[in-house]
């Protein structure tokens, strides 16, 4: 038995999620007596996959080729299910990214196993059963979901597991790819990335905007707060529908759910729909014009007053620091 997770890359480096779901799934491995091991799929270095080895994972598998450079949903739902196969692997882990949410329902139907996915905390363990805390209702609840099924796939949402190094090495082996032509029935032909920063659902710190910006002209000074403090940047969903700003970028109910440590909205009324994606965040600071703004009532900070005149301070007195 052991407790397999599927770690992601990007360009060659390990995402930070995937040291999330190496502690996860460690943590795991550590209450049921067994071991945590790796498998990433797609160009990385050898030295960047031993730094798992510090997370607790004891082996790393690794499997490349040229048709796996970049993810293929059924192929890499393959590999996975036949690492975890000959792992013999009661848990397999990964994180609620867009490619774990892909791979997580194709490895439960090849493992006939029990699905978690959105996972916020570690479970608790009774034997063969797994009481596993998730979020529910676009974040509006959280929900304890009962596994007992033999194997069991668990997705954990980015920033909700806090990562620790523990010491140790991991051994690295190759692992021959068990995959068919059918695997690629569908593949992704190029990518375009739309921009280098930095990750939103993963992100720390989002600064993120709404309508109150009136226009995207006058998105420099977001662009140039989440420089300055290292942040992704994020907008409602009328920003993206009206194009100013790309719809990557557009959080909350019917865009991506984000929990980072410190959320700054500016120029957003905080409508319900709105709130569903960002309410997991450790901290929230909302600047608004309107003192009646429904984003107050969520705040842990709340400045009232001209984001136009607010947000060029802010960066003045942040470069200053
Ligand atoms: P507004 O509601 O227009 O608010 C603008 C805010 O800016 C106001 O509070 C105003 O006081 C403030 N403001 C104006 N000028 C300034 C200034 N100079 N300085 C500071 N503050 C200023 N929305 C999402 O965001 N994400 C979703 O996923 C989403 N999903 C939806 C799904 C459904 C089915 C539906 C019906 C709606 C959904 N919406 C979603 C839309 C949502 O209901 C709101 O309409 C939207 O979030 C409002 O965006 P906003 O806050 O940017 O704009």
């Amino acid at each position: 038995m052991s407790v397999l997770v599927y770690i992601e890359n990007t360009d060659g480096q390990l995402k930070k999620s995937a040291f999330e779901v190496a502690t996860y799934g460690k943590d795991i491995a550590t209450q049921l007596n067994t071991e945590a091991i790796a498998l990433s799929i797609g160009d990385i270095s050898t030295d960047e996959l031993s730094k798992l080895g510090a997370y607790g994972i004891s082996k790393v598998y690794h499997v490349t080729n040229d048709d796996l450079k970049t993810f293929v949903n059924q192929a890499y739902a393959s590999i996975v299910a036949a690492a975890a196969k000959q792992e013999n692997a009661s848990v397999v882990v990964l994180s609620n990214t867009f490619s774990g949410k892909g791979l997580a329902p194709r490895l439960a139907t090849k493992l006939e196993a029990g699905i978690v996915s959105g996972a916020i905390s570690l479970p608790t363990i009774n034997g063969n059963t797994f009481e596993v805390q998730k979020t529910a209702f676009s974040n509006k609840a959280i929900a304890t979901v009962v596994v007992d099924s033999a194997v069991k796939v668990i997705t954990i949402n980015p920033n909700s597991y806090t990562v620790k190094e523990v010491g140790g090495s991991a051994a690295l082996e190759n692992f021959t790819a068990p995959v068919q032509s059918s695997d690629f029935s569908t593949v992704v032909k190029d990518i375009v990335r739309a921009t280098d920063k930095i990750s939103l659902p993963e992100a720390e710190i989002v600064v993120s905007a709404g309508r109150g910006m009136k226009g995207p002209e006058n998105w420099s000074m977001i662009e140039e707060l989440a420089e300055v403090l290292g942040a992704a940047t994020a907008c409602s969903k009328p920003v993206s529908d009206a194009g100013w700003r790309p719809h990557s970028e557009h959080v909350g109910q019917t865009g991506i759910v984000v929990s980072p440590n410190l959320y700054i909205a500016i120029g957003i009324s905080g409508a319900i729909q709105h709130l569903a994606g960002v309410s997991s965040s450790k901290t929230i600071v909302v600047i608004n014009k309107d003192p009646e703004a429904p984003f107050f009532k969520v705040a842990d900070y709340g400045i009232v007053g001209d984001a136009f005149t607010i947000v060029p301070k802010l960066i003045e007195a942040l470069k200053a620091h």
